[in-house]
């Protein structure tokens, strides 16, 4: 599948793509490209470069040079279309780049360089956690009584966001003070407003707004929680992550505001399906 906002940030690409690596595949030392992958490997290296048939046909040719995720290493990597008809691209695997089934494999652009790697599936999804911590959602919260326009003077090294309070303060009240994923959670009064404390939670977090069009700080995509969904939704074990998100997406249509599927938003999180 093809790198989502969170997975260009994280490796700093212009474009990738992922998937696991199957048993077979270790077995057999190769790897079919499809799809995304395919598409990234042809416009990289020219399609007119790829070899047809047997590999022994034209060594030179076969051979492609990658950069080894993470050392930055140049490793050579046969390709080929080893039939005769169709666009079945092959990648061959060997001592230098070998990964076990389960693994997640990756490939992106970085300059003009192509960058190949495989980690864990839980190294996977720690970094893709990593990048959506959006610490600016609390910061958000504290400050939203303060005044009209809320500054968020920097996320880590990033852009300068400037929110609407009266995005978060209309959700609110959109969602009576009450969590929105289940209005029967308990929730305090707060001593400032005098209302039920919720928090605001941007579906698609701040974090991603450089690489949306759009606005993300829109009454649509805040969602009103209850601390313990706030911190859940962030934080928790994969399917209570993805439970707490399709039961948000349930509620009103999001996604088709910004062109994203539910697997997208999931990779936002890093609780994706790496297929
Ligand atoms: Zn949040
Ligand atoms: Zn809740």
């Amino acid at each position: 599948m093809q790198f989502g906002p969170n997975q260009n940030r994280r490796f700093k690409s212009a474009d990738g793509a992922y998937s696991t690596v199957t048993a077979r595949e270790y077995d057999d030392s190769q790897i079919t490209l499809t799809d995304h992958e395919a598409r990234i490997v042809l416009d990289h290296f020219g399609e007119a470069s790829i070899l047809r048939g047997a590999v022994k046909l034209d060594p030179d040719m076969a051979a492609k040079e990658f950069t080894l995720y993470s050392t930055g290493e140049t490793i050579g990597l046969n390709i080929i279309y080893p039939k005769a008809e169709g666009n079945e691209l092959r990648l061959y695997l060997r001592r230098n780049f070998k990964p076990e089934g389960g693994l997640v494999f990756f490939l992106f652009l970085q300059g003009d360089k192509l960058w190949i790697g495989a980690m864990t599936e839980a190294e996977w999804r720690a970094g893709s956690a990593d990048m959506v911590r959006d610490d600016s959602d609390s910061t958000y919260q504290e400050a939203i009584l303060e005044s009209s326009k809320i500054k968020i003077a920097t996320l880590k090294e990033r852009d300068i966001y400037v929110r609407d309070r009266m995005v978060a303060l209309t959700s609110m009240e959109n969602s009576g003070y009450l969590c929105e994923l289940n209005n029967t959670h308990e929730l305090f009064i707060s001593r400032r407003t005098g209302n039920h404390y919720v928090e605001a939670h941007h579906l698609i977090p701040m974090a991603f707004q450089p690489e949306f069009s759009e606005s993300l700080d829109t009454v649509p995509n805040v969602y009103c929680l209850c601390p313990n969904c706030h911190r859940a939704v962030h934080y928790a074990q994969k399917e209570t992550t993805r439970t707490i998100l399709e039961n948000l997406i349930g509620k009103r249509d999001v996604l088709s505001d910004f062109n994203i599927g539910v697997n997208d938003l999931y990779a936002l999180y890093g609780v994706e399906d790496i297929v």
